[in-house]
C-alpha cells in the first residue's frame, strides 16, 4: 500500500492512467505523484500547458492527455522521479517507456538494461533506444526503454549498473 511501502496500488493506478484509446493514439505523459505536498515544477516545464497543479498547490497533477504531446519536458523536471512517458504506438507487440535516471554510470543507446518494477522487482532486459540528459542545468537523464506493450505499465525502474552490450 501507498502509504505504507511507497508502493502504488492497482487502485491508485487507475486514477492516473490515461484511457486506452489515448495511449493508442502516441506517446503520453503519466504522473504517478500520489503525495498531497506542495510541488509544481512538472506544471511550469510544460509547453503546452497540459499538467495543473491547483487551484492548491499542495494538490496532486492533473494531466490533460488531449493537449500532451509526449514531449517529456515534465519527467525531466519531476523532482520526484513520479512522471513516466509511454508510447503504444512505438511498434506493433512493442512500446517504450521514457524514465527519470539520476545513478551513474548512464545506459548508453543501443545497450540492454535491467528494468524493474514500481516493487524492484527485476522484469527483464529492454533495450535503451534512447538516452538523453535533460536541458540547462538539470542533471536528470531521460532514458527510454523499448518493452513489450504488456509491460509498458510495470516497468518504472532501472537496476543501476544493470547495463550489457547485446
Ligand atoms: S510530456 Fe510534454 S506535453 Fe506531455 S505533459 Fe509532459 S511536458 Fe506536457
Ligand atoms: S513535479 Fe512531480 S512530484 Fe511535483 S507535483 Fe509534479 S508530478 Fe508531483
Amino acid at each position: 500500500m501507498l502509504s505504507q511501502n511507497g508502493i502504488p496500488t492497482v487502485n491508485d493506478l487507475q486514477q492516473v492512467m490515461p484511457s486506452e484509446e489515448r495511449l493508442n493514439k502516441g506517446p503520453v505523459a503519466i504522473a504517478e505523484c500520489f503525495q498531497c505536498i506542495p510541488c509544481n515544477p512538472c506544471s511550469t516545464a510544460c509547453p503546452v500547458h497540459a499538467i495543473t497543479v491547483q487551484p492548491d498547490i499542495n494538490q496532486t497533477p492533473v494531466i490533460d492527455w488531449d493537449r500532451c504531446i509526449g514531449c517529456r519536458q515534465c519527467v525531466a523536471a519531476c523532482p520526484g522521479l513520479a512522471i513516466f512517458v509511454v508510447d503504444m504506438t512505438y511498434r506493433p507487440d512493442m512500446a517504450t517507456v521514457t524514465i527519470p535516471f539520476e545513478f551513474l554510470p548512464v545506459p548508453a543507446k543501443g545497450m540492454k538494461a535491467q528494468g524493474l518494477s514500481r516493487a524492484g522487482a527485476p522484469l527483464g532486459w529492454f533495450e535503451v533506444v534512447e538516452a538523453r540528459q535533460a536541458r540547462g542545468n538539470n542533471l536528470t537523464w531521460l532514458v527510454t526503454l523499448a518493452v513489450p506493450k504488456d509491460l509498458a505499465m510495470e516497468v518504472r525502474n532501472i537496476k543501476a549498473g544493470g547495463y550489457r552490450n547485446e
